[in-house]
Formats: structure tokens, sequence, C-alpha cells
């Protein structure tokens, strides 16, 4: 066997406990985050068996499926949401357990605020019940989302059997054109290979693109793995990493920190490591990008038109129908098309980079008269950088408000629903029928497309807005 290793295999090989021969391996976990919503049955069945968190210090709670975005400070309306949000509190402290429910400073979406206060770490396995875990690897770890059953393991035995996946890298180098973002070249790659072009594979981002993207970049990136099957995604940490991950509230200090970095620093691709799959694309290619059907695979660039079914993967059956749901046809051009609504917000782009990216097309400009536009931070400390930077200024001159954190319309969990029919641009990660609500109709696209969406009340390209580049 080779001794050269990918990241990826330098990171799962050293959290092994256990192999089974001819089964999964073993893994010990190091950050175990929890909400909500997957979170009650797993506490049950350690209840019932009475067994305890094996490992309270390295487990996170936070609540922010169910949560309402706005009066956070009433008792939560919906009582099926009221009483999830109780058992998770209730759980948390019986097995001292962190907990940032409404209210706490540091509530917000749980891949927000693990990377926020330091939980997420380079060369770390992070697992939550959450498909989109995956944004973690953006720090260079391994995450990614489980089920109930298995956040029922690891509360029990800090562990989890996984098949090792395969390795895939993909590799984009060359620049990022003007008003192209990570969320665009994530939209392409995933266009590229179609939803299920990864599947069975953990994914490495490498290349130029990927180095010159910020950290909350890396997260949109990775965040989206999933969409393509991944199994997960992760980007080699450098030293934009670890300047990100100093002096955060749960990262090593002092010698620890010198301990960690000896570590973080052996974390990267060697030479001449072999993937199973290798993917080269042309960054200088990629254009704002939205998407126009009921999967996330279905996306273009926003000057193209809808292709025809003909010239698509896949059966022109499902194609067509998936059109029919969002009322397009094939060769429409997607410019123009009249929006109900845009939300800006979710794990994908919630962060203040996105705000500052959507700011910037909006200022000095009024939101269209035919919009409602949900702009959730995904975090508390997002929200307080919107307000110290003065972009909740911008936001509000331009007719906008601002929604307290949450999951918001990335799903249809809590009161943010997109009405039957209502075409909205959303800067999510879904657009799955009825993801945002039944019979709702999503076109995904980045904070600019969404920006340039809510102040002219259609799908706009946003170059056509940008007097200066962001
Ligand atoms: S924003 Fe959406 S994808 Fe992210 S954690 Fe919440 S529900 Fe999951």
């Amino acid at each position: 066997m080779s001794a050269t290793k990918t990241l990826f295999d330098k990171v799962w090989d050293s959290h092994v406990v256990h192999k089974i021969q001819d089964g999964p391996d073993v893994l010990f976990i190091d950050r175990h985050m929890v909400h909500e919503v997957t979170s009650p049955v797993a506490f049950l069945g350690i209840k019932n068996r009475n067994i305890p968190v094996m490992h309270p210090e390295k487990t996170f709670a936070t609540a922010d499926h169910n949560t309402p975005t706005i009066n956070q400070h009433l008792p939560v309306a919906d009582p099926l949401s009221a009483n999830q949000l109780k058992m998770l509190e209730e759980n948390a402290n019986e097995h001292g357990i962190s907990y940032w429910g409404l209210g706490h400073a540091k509530n917000g979406i749980v891949h927000v605020v693990g990377p926020e206060y330091g939980i997420t770490q380079p060369g770390a396995t992070i697992v939550c019940g959450d498909s989109h875990t995956s944004t973690h690897g953006a720090f260079g770890a391994i995450a990614f989302g489980i089920g109930t059953s298995e956040v029922e393991m690891v509360l029990a035995t800090q562990c989890i059997m996984q098949p090792k996946p395969k390795r895939m890298r993909i590799n984009i180098n060359g620049t990022m054109s003007k008003g192209v973002t990570p969320k665009d070249v994530a939209l392409f790659i995933i266009s590229q290979l179609t939803t299920s072009g990864a599947t069975g594979y953990f994914v490495e981002y490498a290349g130029e693109i990927f180095r010159e993207m910020s950290m909350e970049g890396r997260m949109t990136v990775c965040n989206l793995s999933i969409e393509m099957g991944a199994r997960g995604g992760m980007i080699a940490p450098d030293e934009k990493t670890f300047e990100y991950v100093k002096d955060r509230e749960f990262t090593p200090k002092g010698a620890d920190w010198d301990k960690a970095m000896a570590y973080w620093e052996t974390l990267y691709t060697d030479e001449d490591a072999i993937f199973d799959k290798e993917l080269t694309f042309d960054g200088s290619l990629i254009e704002p990008m939205i998407t126009y059907g009921t999967n996330p695979g279905m996306g273009m660039g926003i000057s193209n038109d809808i292709p025809m079914a003909n010239a698509v993967q896949g059966g022109a059956t499902t194609y067509q129908k998936s059109l029919k749901y969002m009322d397009f046809n094939e060769g429409d051009s997607m410019m123009g098309k009249p929006i109900d609504f845009v939300f800006l917000g979710s794990c994908t782009n919630g962060r203040i980079e996105d705000f500052r990216a959507f700011a910037s097309i909006v200022k000095g400009r009024k939101k269209a008269d035919n919009v409602t536009a949900w702009l959730v931070p995904g975090s508390h400390k997002v929200e307080s950088a919107i307000k110290e930077e003065g972009i909740l200024d911008i936001l509000t001159e331009s007719g906008f408000q601002l929604r307290e954190p949450g999951c918001s319309a990335c799903l249809a969990m809590n009161d943010d629903k997109v009405p039957a029919g209502k075409l909205a641009v959303s800067t999510s990660n879904r657009n799955f029928e009825g993801r945002q609500g039944p019979g709702s109709r999503t076109l995904l696209a980045s904070p600019l497309v969404a920006a340039a969406a809510a102040v002219t009340g259609k799908v706009t390209d946003p170059r056509e807005l940008m007097v200066e580049l962001v």
C-alpha cells in the first residue's frame, strides 16, 4: 500500500478505533452537534437503556430548525415545535451538555455556530443529525450528517460505524469572474456532476479557486457537497483556516494550541496520493448560477436558457415533470421571470459575508413591491455583525427588515413557509418540491442573485447592478 495519503485518509485513519473485517470502520467522533428535531428520540433511546451521554463535553446543542424568526422572546406558538425545543433543553440539562436555546447569545444554526465558537476544528470528526453537516469540512474536518439511530449511537459511545467512502478530488483553477460567488461555484459543480455524481465518495476541493476563498465561502461549498450525493466535502486547512480558528472559545490555547497546530499542519494531500476519481474544471468559465428545476443539479448560468429535455442526463419524463411543477418550459430564459419571495439565510448563505454581498446590491435601491423578503442571519453573532458594520442601516433604508436567527425558510418546519405556487429566490440548499412550503417553487441562487431579484422583482443578472465588484 502507498505510504502517501489523501487529506481524507489522514483524518479518517487517525480516528479509526476498530476495523470490522469486511464491514464498516468504527470511528471516534470529536464533536457531536445536536438540535431539536433529530435528537429527542435518540435521547429517549439512551434513557430507556439507562445509558449516560459518554462525552457531554464533546456534545453541543442549539435550537434552530423549528424556531420562529420573529418575536423569539415570546412563547413558541406551534405546540410540536415548542415541545421539541423543551425536550432539547431538558435533555441537554440532564446530561450536562452545552445548550444554546432561543434567546441565548450564542444561539444560531448548528453549522453556523460550530465554526463561530471554535467547536469546528481542522482534522476533527464531526457529526450532526442534519445532512448539511458537511459544512464543517471547510476546515479540513471529516463532517457528515447522521440519522436518529446514529445520533443515539454517538451519544452513547462517542463512536459511529461507517463504511469508508471512496475519495474524489475536484480541482478548479482560475479566478472567479465578476458576480460569481462560492455559491455559484458549488451550484456549477452540482450541475456538472448531477445530484448523484458523487454518491459513495468523500470529496476534496482543491485548486486556486478554493484557496482564494474566504472561510465563509469554503463553508458554502462544503455545505453543498451533500447535494451531489457525496458523504461530505473538505478543503485542506491553511493559514486562512488557522487564523479563523485561533482564539475562539473552544479552540485550544497555549501549549495545546501548539500541539494542535503540529497536527493541523500535516493535513494536506500528499503529492502522489491516489484518488478514486478526479475531476478538473476551469473556474473562469463559471457565471452566476440559478436553478430552474426541483433538484440542485438542475442549475445553469443565469444568462442561459432552460435546456431541452433531450440535452440533459436522466429521463425526459422526470425532467418535464420537474419543469411542469416549476411552471417553466424547455428553452425558457430565466431572466425576467417575476418572483414573489426572496430568502437570504440558512447554513449555506446566512453568514456575514452573504449579508455584505446582498447589501452591496440593494444599497441605494428599494425593495420591489411585489417581493416578500426574509433576511435571516445564521446566528446572533452574524446578527450583531450586521448591525455593527452598518449593513442593517443599508437594508432598512432599502425597505428590508432583518429577522432573528434560525433555519427559517430553508425547510418548511417553522412559520417561514413560502405559499403554494409562489416563486422564491433562495440562498438555501434544496429546491425540492415543497421544500419551502407545500406547493412552493424554489430557485436556488447566490446572495447577489437574490439581492438583484429583491430590488427588481424578477430574476435579474446581478452583474447588471454591480457598480463595484464585491
Ligand atoms: S439551514 Fe437548512 S440545511 Fe442548514 S441546518 Fe437548518 S434546516 Fe438544515
